[in-house]
């Protein structure tokens, strides 16, 4: 039976019961007070309907969390949430629209609500440590259709006309972590660097000069010279960043280039997301459903700034 025929996948009641499992693994708890353990279930009315002893006051699973306030059923969200974690490179709001029945719109806020909960909350550790490998990039999106096929200036200073600069770190066997960036020059990729590698890791990149610095503050740095149609040396190669960027690439088409520079974050916290939780670390797509869903507490205030 396919996993797509669950019972939460197509049924209120059991979407309900299905998140609580995991927003509730510790106990149900009141986003209006913050208390634990102390509510009962209010029968007969809304699915998943609690009432709070502490402060009276009543509740759903999807208050405080990205789905509050949104008229699509759980069902449908739960099963928006799967079919862009199990792909590889993502899937577009436009599929998301046919398989699911609701208009485009509801299917792009859906898209971006769910992204942004698999974005990392909090400030996390530096990537890389000692004896670890890590590899460092940039990539660009979009840009103007008349400017698509201008020579990509990556390695003559900056400056890709239109488009947006991505700066990635992926360490090797690990995880990876993308930002977009103002700019490419040694200010902005420093700064990026030195808050999230850890200075006993080894660096890996290609020769762009923005690096030669740069590479100074870790254990080691090893740049492969591209400009000179090197692009391996003994262990010192990007291959697994240039992997990474072909996949987010594939993944974005054509979407990108009619989004304002304020989304590129969402998507790249998609892609990171599902880089991180993949097949080869040891998350399968239901492992990596669950974890998505993990993050949608406490992320309403954000989905609200890009509208409901
Ligand atoms: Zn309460």
């Amino acid at each position: 039976m396919s996993i797509l025929s669950a019972p939460h996948f197509h049924d209120e009641t059991a979407a309900i019961e299905f998140l609580e499992a995991i927003i509730y693994a510790d106990g149900v708890f009141c986003p209006k007070c913050g208390n634990v353990g102390e509510s009962y279930k209010i029968n007969g009315q809304r699915p998943g309907l609690r009432c709070c002893k502490a402060c009276r006051k009543q509740f759903t699973v999807k208050v405080g969390t990205v789905f509050e306030d949104s008229h699509v059923p759980l069902h449908k969200w739960l099963m928006c949430n799967y079919l862009m974690v199990s792909s590889k490179k993502g899937i577009s709001s436009h599929q998301i629209h046919r398989a699911l029945g609701v208009t485009y719109k509801t299917a792009w806020f859906m898209t971006h609500r769910l992204r942004e909960a698999m974005a990392p909350g909090g400030v996390l550790p530096p990537l890389g440590g000692n004896g670890k490998t890590v590899e460092a990039d940039e990539t660009f999106v979009g840009g103007k259709e008349k400017n698509k096929h201008a020579k990509d200036r990556k390695h003559q200073g900056r400056g890709a006309v239109g488009k947006e600069a991505v700066f990635s770190l992926v360490e090797r066997g690990g995880k990876v972590r993308s930002q977009h960036v103002p700019a490419v020059n040694a200010h902005t990729l420093g700064k990026v660097l030195n808050d999230q590698l850890h200075t006993s890791s080894r660096l890996m990149t290609d020769d762009a000069r923005q690096y030669i610095p740069l590479g100074r503050g870790f254990a080691d740095h090893q740049a492969v010279k591209h400009s000179i149609g090197e692009y391996v040396r003994g262990d010192a190669h990007t291959n697994t960043i240039e992997g990474y960027f072909s996949i987010f690439k594939r993944g974005m088409g054509g979407v990108y280039q009619h989004c304002s520079a304020d989304h590129l974050k969402r998507y790249l916290a998609g892609f990171d997301f599902r880089y991180n939780e993949r097949e080869a670390l040891g998350t399968n797509d239901n492992d990596r459903a669950v974890a998505a869903l993990k993050g949608i507490v406490g992320k309403r205030l954000t989905y609200r700034r890009i509208g409901a």
